[in-house]
């Protein structure tokens, strides 16, 4: 059995790590799909202390040889329940296998969130896209499409500029909510054109992605764009749901949680994007790993 499990190896679950790890605890990082988290596909970090720039994948790789060097271990799995008896908590996987520990950090972060549309789940991988870093290169010299306004969308257009011949930038207002330098710095490249106040109300293709209609956020007229690619950057939503039963999500399903990263159930700390927050930076996601570890050293500490 482990002190402590964290569920999620992003940048908070690696820092809960490794601030728990120092305090002396036996630590297991349980990660269904890739350790760092969403950064892994930012193609740039510049807004992290110690780093003028820095490619989000050497990040987190960085983060998690500083987690494992502690002595974290890690393992691939998913969680889909949680319960606790006797101040043992029991993490119960789909495939039937279980782990136990004593304190657990939810540190799930967010996913991308999907437009809803009608064929978009088949086009997934057949033109539409929701990670530039991981699928621009499938279309050098072609015609892709980015929709969101955020510093995800417009770092994936820059991204996107160096490798595609045009970039449409889709936004459903006239402002963006990015950073006002990752605005200029997209403002600068000549091959991305914006396409304002407008959002997307189908997506064409069979078999493979061929378009999408427009529609204007103003007064609603529709138009046809034809693409090769679309990248969908239209933010995140959290994974919480496994944990429902004994921890309050808020209506959007992010875990409710003050500063001090407590969950309402004794013995369960919440950390990074999953929780309920004004801010979700890389900063603040590394800021709550270490809130929540200190956190769950000291229920450790008074349950003995
Ligand atoms: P975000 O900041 O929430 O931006 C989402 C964008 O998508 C917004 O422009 C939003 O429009 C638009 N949008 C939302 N739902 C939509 C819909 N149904 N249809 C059309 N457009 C929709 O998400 P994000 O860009 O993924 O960033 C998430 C967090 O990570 C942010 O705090 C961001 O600053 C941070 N981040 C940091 C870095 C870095 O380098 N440090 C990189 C990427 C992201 P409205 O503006 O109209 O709401």
């Amino acid at each position: 059995m482990h002190d402590i499990i964290i569920i999620g190896g992003g940048p908070a679950g690696l820092t809960a790590a490794l601030y728990a790890c120092r305090a002396g605890r036996s630590v297991l990082i349980l990660e269904k799909n890739t350790l760092g988290g969403q950064i892994t596909w930012s193609p740039k970090v510049e807004n992290f202390p110690g780093f003028s720039s820095i490619s989000g994948l050497e990040l987190a790789d960085l983060m998690t040889v500083q987690a494992t060097n502690c002595g974290a271990e890690l393992e691939l799995n998913e969680i889909s329940n949680i319960s606790e008896e006797n101040g043992v908590f029991t993490l119960s996987t789909p495939y039937g296998d279980s782990y136990s520990c004593r304190a657990v950090i939810i540190a799930t972060g967010a996913k991308a969130k999907k437009l809803g549309l009608e064929h978009e789940d088949a086009l997934i991988g057949a033109g539409i896209s929701t990670c530039a870093v991981c699928d621009g290169e499938f279309f050098r010299n072609k015609v892709v499409a980015v929709n969101g306004g955020g510093n995800t969308a417009l770092q994936e257009a820059i991204y996107l500029s160096q490798i595609c011949s045009k970039v449409y930038v889709i936004h459903r207002r006239s402002e963006f909510r990015a950073d006002s330098a990752v605005v200029d710095s997209a403002a600068d490249r000549d091959n991305i054109e914006y396409i304002l106040n407008s959002t997307i109300s189908a997506v064409h293709g069979d078999g493979k992605l061929s378009g999408v209609t427009l529609r204007s956020t103003v007064d609603g007229t529709e138009k046809e764009l034809t693409l090769d690619g679309l990248f969908i950057a239209i933010g995140h939503e959290p994974e919480n749901g496994f944990a429902s039963q004994l921890i309050r999500l808020d209506q959007a399903g992010y875990a409710d949680s003050g500063e001090d990263c407590k969950t309402i159930y004794p013995g369960i700390f919440v950390a990074g994007d999953c929780r309920k927050k004004e801010v979700r930076q890389l900063t603040t996601a590394v800021a709550d790993g270490a809130v929540a570890a200190l956190a769950a050293c000291r229920y450790l500490d008074n349950a003995r």
